[in-house]
């Protein structure tokens, strides 16, 4: 029914060599998921693009226009973008995005027909506090504020807990599982349908040696991979893990 989904986050990192390689040894990578590589988006038009797709990290909320540095949807499209991440841990800290402005950016790709990778999860403060369902709550308030249905259903959502990111210290496949099933369940307030076609994919030190049960739980349809998508023999066995 869902359509397994992995993307790597190459986040700050990477440069043209590493895009070279990921052209070669990704050129037969042979999953049934949908694969794909969001890298800085300086690299996107180095990529083939045949058997697999990219994304970007980010995109601007706005049309082109007088707004120094950003990059707009349609100059990400140009560069054969077909996926953006939008509201990652990361920018929600260093940039101080709020989830207002995520579903902004998430409505604006979904109009240019990219597919957004939106981001949600908690800290580990607020997981300690038994506040993980409030919180991600608000964050998915406010995409189910901005966005239609019909919107909401052309977006990939992404569970990222902070406290498994990037630290070594993945969510067990039941602590996934459990919040996967959540995000799932209040998608299905709003439409059945809507919620049973979503894919729901993981972030948070996926590795090749766990992806494979945490992609088996009900409700996981992927992954978003951070460190392990740096090294294409990683990245591949993650891709072929989800089934
Ligand atoms: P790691 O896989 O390095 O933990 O990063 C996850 C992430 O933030 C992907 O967006």
């Amino acid at each position: 029914l869902r359509k397994p989904f992995v993307a790597g986050n190459w986040k700050m990192n990477g440069n043209l060599a590493l895009v070279a390689e990921f052209n070669q040894k990704l050129a037969d990578v042979n999953a049934s998921a949908e694969v794909v590589v969001c890298a800085p988006s300086l690299f996107l038009h180095a990529f083939d693009k045949d058997s697999f797709s990219v994304g970007t990290q980010n995109v601007s909320h706005l049309d082109n226009g007088a707004h120094t540095g950003e990059l707009s949807v349609d100059m990400l499209k140009e560069a054969g973008c077909k996926y953006a991440i939008v509201g990652h841990s990361e920018r929600r800290e260093d940039q101080g995005e709020s989830s207002e402005l995520v579903a902004l950016k998430a409505k604006k790709c979904v109009a240019a027909g990219v597919t957004p990778i939106i981001c949600v999860g908690e800290s580990l403060e607020i997981r300690e506090a038994d506040n993980v369902e409030s919180f991600v709550g608000e964050q998915l308030d406010a995409l189910i504020n901005a966005m239609s249905v019909e919107e909401l259903s052309k977006t990939v959502i992404a569970y990222e807990p902070i406290w498994a990111i990037g630290t070594g210290k993945t969510a067990s496949p039941e602590q996934a599982q459990e919040v996967h099933e959540f995000i799932r369940g209040y998608f299905f307030k709003v439409d059945s349908q809507l919620a049973q076609g979503l894919r729901i994919v993981y972030g948070g030190s996926v590795k090749p040696d766990n992806a494979k049960t945490l992609f088996a739980q009900n409700d996981v349809d992927g992954g978003l991979i951070g460190g392990a998508s740096l090294k294409a023999e990683d990245f591949i066995s993650i891709c072929q893990a989800a089934n």
